[in-house]
């Protein structure tokens, strides 16, 4: 403890002295600074130290800068314009010079200190302990809080696998870009790992991490010093392009793109592309946020994904428009779902070369009140997208097998086909939602078909072959539709127990100039749905010839406009009881004949 003689400080130490508390003796004021735990100096009004704690004397010595002095009569303002600098420095003494002539009622800022052992933070906190204006400074070490407060802004900001700016500090980087008044054009980068899931599920999560940390790493090599790489999320990066049109852009994402020529080692060789879209902001405009921005990089991402890998995409306003369609589709479709617009039409399928209808395969239509009868091709895939395909299917297979009991209750005894798609499959629903249909129409299982398109069936056999299988033992018939037009490999066709293979009508029609190799592709379609033990159905037959083809390269089953367009279950009536007088297939048969169901 370092002290002036305090008989020599006048007046007398006296706490709280402005608000008319007791003076303190020096003794007992030295126990009181002792007793402080933090680095603590009394000063005279011009700065001189009048007295020191024994923790400022431990602190003097643990920092060891030169700049800091320890004992009393140490001019403490020059010390701190030596220590702070010019403006900290400064800062400090008009502060405590103010404090020290009553204005205000205490002193309280935060700063560092570059000591030679590493920087420290304090949080000064002054007092005036009495009227001739001398002043209690206390210094709090607070760098360990700093420290800690430190890491955690920067884990708040940050991705922990890859180190990248998350996508928190991102949007806030973009946005304190697009308000400056004067910016330039600002871009952002949107690029997306094509099938990154693929090295999840086949080569595991570590290789996954791996991956990113690769890729991340390779795109910081890219990136100019004026630019910001972030991870948003899963395998998607985002630039932030300072400085630079959508033109400028283009070039810059091709060169992000070509680090995708060089394989990535994920313990084996992996070869990936990715797909990159583009969003731009032209100069000063503020009217435009973070979000907007890579919502439509986002939105560009996806469009160049969809025509394929590796590809790069710039935004337009069309695509936006496009989403915002898609949003409204939904909402009406929630809607017609339960209010009851959606119709189911029937296309019968018939048994070759017999001619006799099998059964019918219900296709869904959406009565819209204003824009009329609505085909799937405009709404299935909204359903899928949002959430809708479970209700749409539970209602199909509801309707369609109410309409099938029907039928069979008057002597009709038709199969009837549902299509399901893959999100259905993926809910893990759809045996449940299919017992339920039967328990509730009181069809016979073996009248049902469930319908599931090849690309479906690709993207989870196993969970497929399973739901498949559970059906399958419940007596209901599967098909595998569209077959010919995706990329189910062999394999899985194998092992998913369907009884009904559907060529697709791509392979059916063929073009007029290829007709031997559309019989080519039929007969080797037709010979391994026999050696799967499933029965070929040639499906969008348009022409006589068509039908003939089929029949005669041995498809089991047909439907296509040449026998009938889908139609609503009451047309469907009429069209069997007429059917025999019209039909080009069996002009002179009888109507029992037609409709005796499958074989
Ligand atoms: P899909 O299951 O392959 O159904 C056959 C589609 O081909 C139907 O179109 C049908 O009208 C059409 N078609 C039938 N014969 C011919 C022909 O000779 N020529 C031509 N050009 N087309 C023919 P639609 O009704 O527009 O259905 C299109 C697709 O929508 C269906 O293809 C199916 O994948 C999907 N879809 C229909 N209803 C449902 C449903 O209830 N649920 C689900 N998930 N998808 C459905
Ligand atoms: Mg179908
Ligand atoms: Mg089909």
């Amino acid at each position: 403890m370092h002290s002036k003689d305090l008989a020599a400080v006048s007046p007398p130490l006296d706490v709280a002295c402005d608000h008319g508390a007791r003076a303190l003796h020096a003794p007992l004021s030295v126990a009181v600074l002792n007793a402080l735990p933090s680095p603590t100096v009394l000063l005279d009004p011009d700065g001189t130290v009048l007295m020191t704690n024994a923790a400022w004397d431990v602190a003097v010595e643990t920092v060891d800068d030169d700049r800091i002095a320890g004992g009393s009569g140490v001019d403490y303002f020059a010390m701190a314009q030596r220590a702070g600098g010019k403006v900290l420095g400064r800062r400090i003494v008009d502060s405590l010079r103010a404090l020290s002539r009553r204005e205000g009622a205490s002193v309280s800022l935060d700063y560092s200190l570059q000591h030679p052992a590493g920087t420290h933070w304090y949080h000064l906190q002054a007092s005036r302990v009495n009227p001739a204006g001398q002043l209690v400074v206390t210094h709090t070490d607070v760098t360990e809080r700093v420290r800690a407060e430190r890491t955690s802004a920067w884990q708040a900001r940050h991705d922990a696998l890859t180190e990248l700016p998350n996508a928190a500090a991102l949007y806030e980087l973009i946005d304190a870009e697009l308000q400056r008044r004067d910016h330039p054009a600002v871009t952002v980068l949107f690029l997306d790992v094509d099938g990154f899931n693929d090295v999840n599920d086949s080569l595991g999560h570590d290789a996954g991490d791996a991956l990113l940390c690769q890729l991340a790493a390779r795109l910081a090599g890219r990136t100019r010093s004026t630019d910001t790489l972030a991870r948003l999320a899963g395998d998607e990066f985002v630039v932030l392009v300072r400085d630079c049109d959508a033109v400028g852009a283009e070039a810059l994402a091709a060169r992000y793109r070509s680090i995708f020529d060089e394989s990535f080692d994920l313990g084996c060789t992996v070869r990936l592309t990715a797909s990159i879209g583009i969003a731009t902001v032209g100069e000063a405009d503020t009217s435009v946020r973070s979000t907007d921005l890579v919502c439509d990089a986002d939105l560009a991402m996806h469009a160049a994904k969809r025509t394929g890998r590796g590809r790069i995409r710039v935004f337009s306003p069309d695509l936006r428009n496009a989403v915002q369609q898609k949003v409204l589709v939904a909402g009406e479709l929630r809607n017609a779902i339960e209010t009851g617009q959606l119709v189911l039409h029937y296309q019968p399928i018939v048994n070759l070369p017999s001619g006799r209808v099998y059964g019918a395969e219900a296709l869904v239509r959406w009565q819209h009140p204003q824009r009329g009868l609505i085909p799937p091709s405009d709404f299935v895939a909204v359903a899928e997208e949002y959430q809708l395909i479970a209700p749409l299917t539970r209602w199909v297979l509801d309707a369609a097998t109410r309409q099938a009991a029907e039928w069979a209750a008057r002597g009709l005894p038709l199969c009837v086909a549902v299509n399901v798609s893959a999100n259905t499959l993926a809910e893990g629903t759809l045996v449940d939602d299919v017992a339920e249909a039967l328990a509730g129409s009181g069809l016979t299982p073996d009248r049902l078909i469930v319908e599931l398109t090849e690309t479906t069936v690709a993207e989870d056999p196993e969970r497929a072959a399973a739901q498949f299988a559970a059906l399958r033992t419940s007596g209901v018939e599967v098909a595998i539709d569209d077959f010919g037009s995706g990329y189910s490999s062999l394999g899985q066709l194998i092992n998913i127990p369907a009884g009904v293979l559907k060529i697709d009508r791509s392979l059916v029609t063929g073009a007029a100039d290829r007709r031997s190799q559309s019989a080519a592709a039929i007969t080797a379609v037709v010979a391994l749905a026999q050696a799967c033990g499933m029965r070929a159905l040639a499906e969008g037959v348009e022409t006589a010839e068509q039908l003939e083809l089929a029949t005669t390269l041995g498809c089991a089953l047909a439907q296509g406009y040449h026998i009938a367009r889908p139609m609503p279950a009451a047309e469907l009536q009429t069209w069997l009881r007429e059917r025999p007088a019209r039909a080009k297939l069996h002009p002179t048969g009888d109507p029992a004949r037609h409709l005796s169901g499958a074989s």
